[in-house]
């Protein structure tokens, strides 16, 4: 079962892909030259597999026709083929969500890939600003369900790596 990564640019993504897949290999392909090349991780736990997909991340043009032609284009060869069971779309905890992260979301759902919104780097928030981030971050996505994460300290990742097992078993 396959589940598409995407963020912008410095989301934590790697680091994210690293911190799940328990070693540091998510950098291995991210060469420079060839960060737009859409990368797969292999993980096991004994008796279930995922395939994580990374795709390029967004953001490094702000025109929304740039946004389509280095992300979408590419994209849409992958998420086109039908193959992702969902799609996690990763925000930075410090960073009000823009219209590239929403543009982001709109696409998977157009493409019937179900969008998990996985935020990166809870750890730079005080502990008193990680509830109304969270809170702020529901209402201007229109979400229920979030996904916090801090690789630096590896929380919500066994959560996250669980859901994504038990999502990923047939029926
Ligand atoms: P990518 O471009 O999305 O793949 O981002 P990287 O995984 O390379 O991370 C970008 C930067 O954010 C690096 O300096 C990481 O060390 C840092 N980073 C990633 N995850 C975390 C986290 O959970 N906490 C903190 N404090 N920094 C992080």
């Amino acid at each position: 079962m396959e589940f598409a990564f995407i963020g912008r640019s410095n989301v934590g993504k790697s680091t994210l892909l690293n911190g799940l897949c328990g070693a540091r290999i998510a950098r291995v392909s991210n060469t420079p030259g060839r960060t737009q090349l859409v990368n797969f991780f292999e993980l096991d736990d004994g008796a279930r597999q995922l395939r994580f997909v990374d795709l390029p991340g967004y953001g490094y043009a702000r025109a929304p026709s740039a946004v389509r032609d280095g992300f979408e284009r590419l994209v849409d060869g992958y998420l086109g083929a039908g193959r992702a069971r969902a799609g996690l779309v990763l925000l930075d905890a410090r960073r009000s969500p823009d219209e590239t992260d929403g543009e982001a979301i709109a696409y998977l759902i157009e493409r019937g890939v179900e969008p998990w919104l996985v935020v990166t780097k809870m750890d730079k928030l005080p502990k008193a600003k990680k509830k109304p981030v969270l809170q702020g971050l529901k209402a201007a996505l229109g979400v229920e369900t979030l996904w916090p994460t801090s690789s630096l300290k590896r929380e919500g990742l066994e959560e996250l790596r669980e859901a994504l097992f038990s999502s990923a078993l047939p029926g």
